[in-house]
């Protein structure tokens, strides 16, 4: 049985894995991250706890949906009490970044921005899209609920790391995130990614390349957070006697 700590889990993604993990052959909830209290009630043998030792010290693997700060503060905890990491949290800066590569040094971290198996195909398909349609203009737009904090997604970003890849180019120099005033033609490297946010949106991505006479939309989207934390739950059983090392969700579903 993997013992299964999760950070986070008062949040849309950490309650639905909550749900999940009871359902979930040969892994359960044995701890819970909070930081003041939980608003709803937990089977009595869950250690809920605000102290992070305690909590890690009481779970095998850790599965993380919450935010780029917290995230930060477990990936610090953990480089002392070291466990398979799964981490679903979006929007983490360059330094939290770092931290997960560190971290990855001394455990098994998997992150993925996107926990879909969908999404992990995409991620394949717009790769070999941006290599093979050469000249087409690739632009990508994500919509999400009006809850979401980071922009835009880290779905979107990572397909956009994947347009690129594909065709050699360097991210930092050809995304760009919004379009505004008299700012001439589109230049040809370009690759824009648009944010949009309305109502109760789980995640669309949609991601086009266009050329004159023709274009064509590889498009994903979730119909449910399930997708997400199914996801999470599958990454964590297959983390959990992995060697330290940074790993992605292509690793887990061997695509
Ligand atoms: P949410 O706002 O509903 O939940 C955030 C959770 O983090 C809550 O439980 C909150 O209590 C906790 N939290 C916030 N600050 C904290 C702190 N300082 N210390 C400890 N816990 C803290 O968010 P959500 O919609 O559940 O999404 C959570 C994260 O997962 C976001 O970054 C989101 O973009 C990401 N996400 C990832 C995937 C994926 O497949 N990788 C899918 C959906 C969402």
């Amino acid at each position: 049985m993997i013992r299964v700590g999760v950070f986070g889990a008062s949040g849309r993604v950490g309650k639905l894995l909550l749900e999940d993990l009871k359902e979930t052959k040969d892994m359960s909830v044995s701890s819970v991250y909070v930081r003041n209290s939980l608003d709803f009630s937990i089977d009595p043998s869950i250690l809920v706890s605000s102290d992070m030792k305690s909590f890690l010290n009481a779970c095998d693997i850790v599965i993380d949906f919450s935010l780029p700060e917290a995230c930060e503060t477990l990936l610090e905890v953990a480089m002392k009490t070291p466990k398979p990491l799964v981490i679903g949290t979006t929007g983490l800066n360059t330094h939290q970044l770092n931290l997960l590569k560190q971290a990855s040094e001394i455990m098994p971290v998997l992150y993925a921005t996107n926990m879909s198996l969908g999404v992990a195909l995409l991620n394949k398909l717009v790769y070999q899209a941006s290599a093979a349609l050469e000249g087409f203009d690739i632009e990508i737009v994500e919509m999400h609920h009006r809850h979401k904090k980071d922009a835009p997604s880290g779905t979107a970003l990572t397909l956009s790391e994947s347009a690129a890849a594909g065709r050699g180019l360097n991210l930092d120099k050809v995304r760009i995130s919004g379009r505004d005033g008299n700012i001439g033609e589109r230049t040809k490297d370009e690759i824009a990614v648009m944010a949009l946010r309305g109502g109760d949106i789980v995640g669309r991505h949609t991601v086009g390349f266009y050329n004159d006479g023709e274009f064509i939309e590889l498009n994903h989207t979730a119909t449910s957070r399930n997708t997400f934390s199914k996801g999470a739950i599958r990454a964590g059983s297959w983390l959990a006697d992995k060697e330290a090392g940074l790993y992605t969700i292509s690793d887990c579903l061997e695509l």
